[in-house]
């Protein structure tokens, strides 16, 4: 070989060499990609195609895998029909959801309500999965609602959201979140005969309390449920252990909602922030306290123009706490916003 072949040949191998390093780093990158497109299906919500928001179809399929898993009839209206000689049992509508059946809407009232007094509401099971937001409801009428009696006429609506609360999920069957369609035209009509029940008596309110529960099924079915119906991408969240309460952000009473703290905070440990100062998101104002703009967001809280208002959460998955402790968790709540309203007035 002459030098020119020798140097000919040097600069061969180094072309090989570097081909197939390049070669190499692109197989790599190739199987990397796939990897991860392979990670991404499978943590991808069951329906629908990612970032593009359902349709008919999409929602028709996240309905046919929602099962019956609790009966409304045995659970709620049974304690209901139990509660019947110390409350008026009101009708307020009725939800036709074929083939799943007819849901019968009722609120327990006081039975001595006299319009001379100022008016209390208690929701419960806006979002029907958060049974302690039911149950709570059920338990304070039953086991508080007496000591209140003309002092306050009370409005309990214990189960807003019944077809939820048999399929333990948050929607209802159009794939719609009621606490998100408190408002005129509602496209929820969980949400819709609530309003229409309370809007005659909307101005007598002085304190709304809505009961509600964070779990960490938010954080592995229902915000992936959201974030695909919307064809968004899912932000990874936090869910904090204990209990919280939301004020309204364009009426906030902090005096009021620490009360309701300190009352729970017998019964239950109240939710800690996290490193950045927030509960699922949002900054705290004060100890297990945060805020939402109600009316704006569509919530149930924001439907009365009570003084005091507030959204209760209570985190049923803790392994400090049971489902006794979060149903009296709620009761004590109620209680504690009823009596701060009665005494510091409308
Ligand atoms: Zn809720």
């Amino acid at each position: 070989m002459t030098g020119h072949a020798v140097a000919l040949a040097g600069l061969r191998r180094k072309v090989f060499v570097r081909l197939r390093r390049l070669c190499g780093r692109m197989l790599e990158c190739m199987l990397s990609a796939s990897v991860s497109q392979a990670m991404n299906t499978s943590t991808a919500y069951p329906i629908g195609t990612p970032g593009q928001p359902w349709g008919e179809a999409e929602k028709a399929a996240w309905r046919a895998r929602q099962r019956k898993q609790r009966s409304y009839a045995d659970d709620v209206l049974s304690v209901i029909e139990r509660l019947r000689p110390h409350f008026e049992v009101r009708s307020y509508g009725e939800l036709d959801y074929a083939p799943d059946g007819r849901y019968p809407l009722f609120a327990l009232r006081s039975r001595d309500w006299d319009d001379a007094l100022p008016c209390a509401l208690v929701t419960g099971g806006v979002h029907g999965y958060e049974t302690s937001g039911v149950f709570g409801a059920l338990q304070f009428a039953e086991q508080h609602a007496a000591s209140y009696a003309e002092r306050i006429n009370l409005l309990v609506t214990p189960c807003v959201s019944p077809w939820a609360y048999e399929r333990i999920h948050r929607w209802n069957p159009a794939a719609i979140d009621p606490n998100r369609s408190f408002r005129a035209n509602s496209p929820a009509p969980e949400s819709a005969a609530l309003m229409s029940l309370v809007a005659p008596l909307r101005d007598r309110f002085i304190v709304h309390i809505d009961l509600h529960e964070t779990t960490d099924s938010d954080e592995s079915e229902f915000r992936p449920a959201l974030a695909a119906r919307d064809g968004k991408t899912l932000e990874p969240g936090e869910i904090p252990d204990g209990f919280y309460l939301v004020d309204d952000s364009e009426q906030p009473q902090p005096a009021f909602q620490q009360a309701v703290i300190a009352a729970v905070a017998q019964v239950t440990h109240i939710a800690p922030a996290d490193a950045r100062g927030e509960i699922i998101g949002s900054p705290i104002v004060a100890p297990g306290v945060i805020e939402y703009p109600f009316e704006r967001l569509g919530l149930c809280a924001g439907i009365t123009r009570a003084r005091y208002k507030t959204t209760t959460e209570v985190y049923p998955d803790s392994p400090r706490t049971t489902p006794e402790a979060c149903n009296a968790a709620q009761a004590a709540a109620v209680c504690a916003a009823l009596d701060y309203a009665l005494t510091h007035g409308g």
